[in-house]
């Protein structure tokens, strides 16, 4: 995946940044703390030979900073890991089962977007300023809803009102739900933006639920994962994704595919929507899942 390749080349600085976060992973910093019992008794004896002292401790030094930082190189396995099974997790289940989950152990949720931070800081440009960018291009006063907002970064930078949902809520101003149901009443938006957020097995009930609560001529955006739509390695075709989506009652005005990393559709609520019904044959969405690195 061109994601995972990306990832690779930039893995040595990410290494060096990781190594001076402060330690958070419990179990491991009690290991750390698991020195030789004579180890304060041995310190005393080398510090009575200027000389030796001088060369033990430089030698102590270089022995603890190597621990130390084998013991960061284990810490950013297990998150790295963590994070692989949450998200393999969210894009091989539903939305309701998601919800579920998190509810059990909203914890998870934290550790999922730390890892995703992790990921998205190697990627070039992040999907979401291209739409914050795009808002930023049109009237403050159109209405936004972010499905699946993770920490609300659009509505932290534009000037729209916007409606942000994720399945868990740790700020005031997102709303805990499955996006398939949100609380938004019907025809109420302007923007309906699915950031890297069509997960669940469920996805077209989302776009369906977009589809519910935009207005006539409302827009639908998608930032997705480039791999995702590549039918060369197992991804869906994107005509089929698009032809779909149209289907619903959309129309497609443009398909951005200029980054490596992601594509990004922009569709438009057809003012005047079909009275009969369209049999929809959605594609498959492969998951998005991390290699180790
Ligand atoms: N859009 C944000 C976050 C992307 S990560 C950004 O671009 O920065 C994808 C987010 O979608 C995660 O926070 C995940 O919890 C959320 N998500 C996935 N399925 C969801 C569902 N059924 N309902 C609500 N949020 C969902």
């Amino acid at each position: 995946m061109e994601e995972a390749k990306s990832r690779k080349r930039k893995r040595s600085k990410h290494h060096s940044k990781s190594q001076s976060r402060p330690k958070k992973n419990k179990p491991l910093q009690s290991c750390d703390k698991s020195k030789p019992q004579n180890y304060a008794a041995q310190e005393n004896a080398e510090h009575e030979n200027p000389v030796l002292a001088a060369a033990s401790s430089s030698s102590s030094a270089s022995k603890r900073s190597k621990s130390a930082s084998f013991l960061e190189k284990m810490r950013a396995k297990l998150s790295g890991g963590h994070f692989r099974m949450i998200n393999e997790k969210l894009y091989t289940c539903t939305g309701e089962e998601a919800h579920n989950y998190f509810k059990e152990d909203p914890s998870l949720f934290d550790m999922y977007h730390a890892g995703y931070q992790e990921q998205m800081s190697h990627w070039p440009e992040q999907p979401i300023n291209v739409i914050v960018n795009w808002l930023k291009g049109h009237s403050p006063a159109l209405i936004v809803a972010d499905f699946g907002c993770g920490d609300a970064c659009l509505a932290k930078n534009v000037n729209n009102k916007v409606f942000s949902f994720d399945l868990v809520s740790n700020n005031p101003s997102v709303v805990a739900c499955d996006m398939s149901n949100t609380p938004l009443g019907a025809s109420s938006v302007d923007v309906a933006v699915f950031c890297l957020s069509l997960m669940g097995t469920n996805y077209p009930s989302y776009i369906q639920e977009a589809h519910r609560v935009l207005k006539p001529s409302g827009w639908l955006l998608i930032a997705e994962v480039k791999s995702r739509f590549d039918p060369n390695n197992g991804g869906a075709d994107p005509k089929r994704f698009s032809k779909a989506i149209s289907n619903l009652g959309f129309a497609l005005t443009l398909k951005d595919c200029s980054n490596k990393m992601f594509i990004l559709l922009y569709f438009q609520k057809k003012e005047n929507q079909s009275s009969e019904r369209k049999e929809i044959h959605w594609p498959e969405l492969k998951p998005c899942l991390y290699k180790r690195r």
